[in-house]
């Protein structure tokens, strides 16, 4: 398929969004006429620098609040048009597109709108223009594509078609099977958009909240799949308008853009049983299965040893050729790299590695959905590790830990290994929570879903002192690796207040066990409101010994209906601290509910510096 993108889904002047969008590899592009208003570019200087960039100009838009208007605002309509039809002429377009009014003139007559359509796709017809007219959701007379379908079929002009918007059609829950019905030589044009699910009046949703496909919660790729069974052949475009990437690099855009068509290819393929052989299919995602380790890079041990031991860690090895210590307790291991560049915050986690039934494989999936593969820094005798960047520049390495017929990287700390079974209660890590720049959060969940293959799960916004922190966690199916992804709003990064935390959570099997061994040792720990307690004795019965118990040892509580979740919170060092969760039946959460006592925990907690 033919990938395209409008020009106002991205950041900067239209040049550098050209360069961004022919740079990220798209066929095409669409025009927004706001972009061209405001460029010094003259039309035919536009059309010089696409066709250099291998683009073609798919589309012109929007023109808006024509149809169905009385005679002397028809006429004004069509003044408008011929001025549009010229622009596009030097531009080298053909296509234009027309939306469905929103204006307060517009009369509820779907026989003036065909008639008033149809003469203006004779005049387009005249230029060689074709007119791909769409319903926006908030159009006044028109907000359905079937309705519009109904307009075009009426006026019946062979240069007017529909133009089909994913997000339009979407988010107000229309039916997207009755596409179907519609003759793909009919539908001119296919827009794509996503959108977290919110309950928001759509307009605002719209202007404010598309993302790209895979980044939100509307099946695109379902609208996609009978949009290609009608036999529609044109281009996938992108048309997303989002706050956030309009002040993003356009270029590093453009890519997760890319990304997305990709990765949304591939879904549409799979509804489909692969019967468009124009969809790209990369190499399968390989879902992993289990942490292999969390790398913490810090200057110096300092608080970082003291958690590590108060939680029952062992030191149990050291690179051959590396500063990186290897701490291991029961499957959890956590590697601290004091070699790598010194961080002013301290401690940092920087790297994951994730087991993975075949990390060449991992990688060869990684590289097909555009995500850098970093280059292997080992010595002569290390065993090979295979690493991506995800877009926070969190290393994710694909490991294969236990398998005797892969070297393992564990070997490369074979000097001083002790055995790994200390006394400790804990035996893997749970998950790890990684703060996002707020600008590449919806980047970061496309990476962990579409490269790793993790299930997304609500998307929850989380009230902290200071504002609202968004957070979503991806997992696999079995909840062997489960990651949260937190972004805290955009206050938290104005200095004053320091939200970049990032946590790794380990498993215990006897989580009282824990929190008493951490605590004889003198270990620092979350302190928990007494408030907090006093309230969960109302929420839940759990008998006076038990909620005695989590008040002593600052143990957080949570349920849902498959079982319990108890967790608790080490100081702060750097940026990192760790949690302890014990999970019992089938709880799949995270103890979200809990996060706004544990946020505010931490603003009056004194950190901990290693340095
Ligand atoms: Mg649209
Ligand atoms: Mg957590």
């Amino acid at each position: 398929m033919r990938r395209s993108i409008a020009t106002v889904s991205l950041s900067g002047s239209l040049a550098d969004k050209l360069t961004a969008i022919g740079g990220a590899g798209f066929d095409g592009v669409e025009i927004f006429e706001n972009d061209l208003l405001v460029s010094g570019l003259s039309p035919e200087d536009v059309r010089r620098r696409a066709a250099d960039l291998g683009l073609a100009i798919e589309l012109y838009q929007p023109f808006r609040d024509f149809e169905a208007v009385p005679p002397d605002t028809l006429a004004d309509g069509l003044r408008r048009a011929e001025h549009k039809f010229a622009v596009m002429e030097r531009l080298g377009v053909t296509r234009m597109l027309v939306c469905s009014s929103v204006s307060r003139a517009a009369i509820d007559d779907d026989a003036l709108a065909a008639e008033q359509l149809w003469l203006l796709a004779e005049r387009a017809a005249e230029h060689g223009i074709r007119i791909a007219y769409e319903a926006l959701a908030w159009g006044r007379h028109v907000s359905d594509y079937f309705h519009a379908w109904k307009i075009v079929r009426m006026a019946d002009h062979p240069n007017l078609g529909v133009c089909l918007d994913s997000f339009h059609i979407l988010a107000r829950d229309v039916d997207p099977y009755a596409i179907r019905t519609i003759p793909g030589e009919k539908i001119f044009f296919l827009q794509l958009a996503d959108a977290p699910s919110l309950p928001m009046d759509v307009l605002y949703w719209s202007r404010h909240y598309r993302c790209f496909p895979g980044q939100g919660d509307l099946d695109v790729a379902g609208l996609v799949a009978h949009v290609l069974r009608t036999g529609y052949d044109g281009p996938l475009s992108l048309e997303v308008f989002n706050d956030i990437f309009r002040q993003a690099a356009s270029m590093r855009t453009a890519q997760d853009a890319m990304r997305s068509l990709i990765a949304l290819e591939e879904q549409v393929g799979l509804r489909m049983g692969r019967t468009v052989t124009s969809l790209s299919s990369p190499p399968p995602p390989v879902v992993p299965t289990g942490f292999a380790f969390a790398e913490v890079a810090a200057p110096s041990m300092g608080a970082l040893g003291t958690l590590l031991d108060a939680l029952g860690f062992a030191r149990t090895g050291a690179h051959s050729g590396k500063p990186v210590e290897l701490w291991e307790q029961g499957a959890a291991r956590v590697l601290v790299n004091s070699g790598s560049t010194e961080s002013p915050d301290g401690p940092a986690l920087g790297a994951i590695g994730l087991e993975s039934p075949d990390p060449a494989a991992s990688v060869k999936r990684a590289e097909a959905l555009l995500s850098p593969v970093l280059p292997r820094m080992r010595g002569p005798h290390d065993a090979p590790l295979d690493a991506v960047a995800a877009p926070d520049g969190t290393e994710v390495f694909f490991c294969r830990t236990a398998r005797p017929d892969h070297p393992s990287w564990i070997d490369d700390f074979s000097e001083d290994r002790r055995s790994a079974g200390s006394a400790g209660e804990i035996t893997h890590i749970d998950h790890v929570a990684l703060t996002q720049p707020w600008h590449h959060f919806d980047e970061a969940s496309l990476f962990y879903r579409s490269v790793l293959g993790l299930r997304p799960h609500e998307s929850l916004e989380l009230p902290d002192p200071y504002g609202l922190m968004r957070s979503r966690a991806v997992s696999t199916e079995d909840g062997a690796v489960r990651v949260a992804l937190n972004v805290a709003n955009v206050s938290a990064y104005d200095g004053s207040h320091d939200l970049a935390w990032q946590h790794i959570a380990f498993a215990s099997r006897d989580i009282v066990a824990t929190a008493r061994r951490f605590r004889a040792a003198g270990a620092s720990m979350l302190s928990i409101p007494e408030n907090y307690y006093d309230d969960l004795v109302a929420r839940y019965d759990l008998g006076p010994e038990r909620h005695r118990l989590l008040r002593e040892l600052n143990l957080l509580y949570d349920r849902d209906e498959q079982g319990e979740f108890l967790h608790f919170y080490t100081g702060t060092t750097g940026r990192v601290f760790f949690e302890i969760v014990q999970r019992i039946g089938g709880y799949r959460g995270y103890g979200a509910v809990n996060a706004p006592v544990r946020l505010a925990a931490q603003h009056v907690r004194p950190r901990h510096r290693s340095d």
